[in-house]
């Protein structure tokens, strides 16, 4: 087993863990971006979002909810920024999903998820919503 967040799932290596649940383990990230940045993996190895069963899919997100307040209360933080880089085109370095949730503050210098994208041409939307719906088959 070498992917990093199923070794700490499983106790293997060191982690500060501050949730665990039926089928989710949160710990905070050991390089993070602000104080209180938490990472909630689920148990099973399972690299992207669309990898997830609907269950795994739930018991993650219900992690996340319940995670986001008391994170954000715990650092004294005004609000969080919650991302997934999901796939290894959008930087995600370890293919085990896991949420990021990172307390803010006013003036803080970080950006919005807006931020992380640049202004530039873009398809017309009804186009790629009858894209979309072609795909989800509706
Ligand atoms: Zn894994």
């Amino acid at each position: 087993m070498s992917c990093i967040f199923c070794r700490i799932v499983a106790g293997e290596i060191p982690a500060e863990i501050v949730a665990r649940g039926d089928g989710y383990v949160a710990f905070l990230d050991v390089t993070p971006l602000a104080d209180g940045h938490v990472l909630v993996v689920p148990v099973a190895h399972v690299a992207t979002i669309e990898d997830l069963t609907p269950a795994h899919a739930d018991t993650l997100f219900q992690a996340v909810r319940r995670l986001a307040g008391p994170t954000r209360a715990a650092v004294g933080a005004a609000g969080s920024t919650i991302g997934i880089n999901n796939g290894a085109a959008t930087g995600q370095t370890i293919p085990h999903v896991h949420v990021h949730i990172v307390p803010r503050w006013e003036h803080d210098g970080a950006g919005s998820v807006h931020t992380i994208f640049r202004a530039g041409p873009r398809r017309p939307v009804a186009a790629v919503g009858n894209a979309i719906r072609a795909q989800l088959g509706s």
